[in-house]
């Protein structure tokens, strides 16, 4: 094996430098993981042009890979050895506070970099703490005994499993907090991977109606949407959407809204709540702003409306999501669009974004290319 490994590492905003690390030991409880796909995402765009901290840091947190070496203690605790396929979370856990044992680690501190100075998240943690290998935009992955693994389903391709996270995320943001089911009304906001896979999620619920909004420039994913399974798309720039959202439903309105809009404001929130059934709807936000002028809280109140936060995903929805890309059930090589080499990083990352290669839907980054 190599004695350095090659990475692309945030040296400061939308700024990336190639460096080599030394390969790590690996001790008995730990293993190494062989990078297949990084898959990038609207939080890749945003970490990368506001870095959360100067720290130079190897992005790429939906990582699928090959276990190249494998403690003997790990194979026998997490039950992982050599040549495994594998998507490994972001998310690090302490394996010992009550969110750890819910499942809910995405909830634990040990993984929490916005309270925990010394949090460990693939994609997000120092490459300075050893062994430095803490992000996917690299050749290899270290993984300690806490990080968290699932076995990819046989015939599912690594550029494929490169969308369990957005699908992931989907189960979690639709299913479990929105609670979307059997005959659930859903309006989705924004078409990107997020906005698509929450799409495929609903239709395999058996949500009866599922409306995806987007804007002009979103014309090509609102297409794909349909395929998907969407019934009705919006353009909101050229439609008014309330007035559609109306129509579509008989003045009724959705049970359930999910926002999976980037940089949109407060539009899609209060469209969101206008749309919503007249009482007691679901309503999941992103929060991407700090706050919201004029929020309105008495038309909230008066409906009734529960509102849910996204937040990342469970152990129970990547195994489902995993399960659902091995169904084929979708066509979701609509969604992978456009493949990336190491050195393209920087490309790729703008294109996700909307401002490098056109009509990029989801990236994987194949850190071997
Ligand atoms: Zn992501
Ligand atoms: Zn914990």
């Amino acid at each position: 094996m190599a004695e350095k490994v090659l990475a692309a590492v945030r040296t400061g905003p939308s700024k990336t430098e190639f460096r080599e690390y030394p390969m790590p030991d690996i001790p008995d409880d730990a293993a190494l993981m062989k990078m297949e796909v990084a898959g990038i995402c609207g939080t890749d765009v945003k970490l990368y042009a506001h870095p959360p901290s100067s720290t130079p840091v190897i992005m790429g947190h939906e990582n699928i890979g090959v276990i190249a070496k494998a403690g003997r203690e790990f194979t026998r605790r997490k039950g992982f050895k050599e040549g495994d396929l594998v998507f490994v979370e972001h998310y690090v856990m302490c394996g010992k506070c009550e969110w750890c044992h819910r499942g809910e680690y995405r909830h634990c501190e040990n993984t929490d970099w916005r309270y925990n100075p010394d949090a460990v998240r693939y994609g997000y943690t120092s490459a300075e703490k050893a062994p430095h290998l803490w992000g996917g935009f690299a050749h290899y992955v270290y993984l300690p005994w806490n990080a968290i693994l699932h076995h990819v389903p046989k015939g599912v391709t690594p550029e494929l499993a490169g969308l369990v996270t957005p699908m992931a995320n989907g189960v979690e943001w639709s299913l479990f907090e929105g609670g979307v089911g059997y005959d659930s009304t859903v309006l989705i906001q924004g078409p990107g991977q997020q906005g698509l896979s929450q799409t495929v999620i609903c239709k395999q619920a058996g949500a009866s109606l599922v409306i995806v909004t987007g804007t002009s420039k979103d014309k090509a994913r609102l297409e794909v949407a349909k395929k998907l399974g969407a019934d009705h798309v919006i353009d909101v720039q050229t439609e008014d959407p309330l007035a559609r959202i109306r129509d579509i439903t008989g003045g009724r309105g959705v049970d359930v809204v999910l926002d999976c809009t980037a940089g949109a404001g407060t539009m899609p929130i209060l469209l969101g709540v206008d749309a919503l059934k007249r009482k007691a709807g679901t309503i999941v936000v992103q929060g991407e702003m700090p706050t919201f002028p004029d929020f309105p809280i008495g038309k909230i109140t008066v409906k009734y409306v529960t509102i849910k936060s996204a937040r990342g995903h469970s152990y129970r929805a990547c195994e489902l999501a995993l399960a659902q890309l091995a169904s084929k059930r979708f066509p979701l090589e609509l969604i992978t669009t456009h493949r990336f080499g190491l050195k393209d990083v920087d490309l790729a990352i703008r294109s996700v974004g909307g401002k490098g290669v056109p009509d990029v839907i989801h990236a994987s980054l194949m850190p071997w290319e």
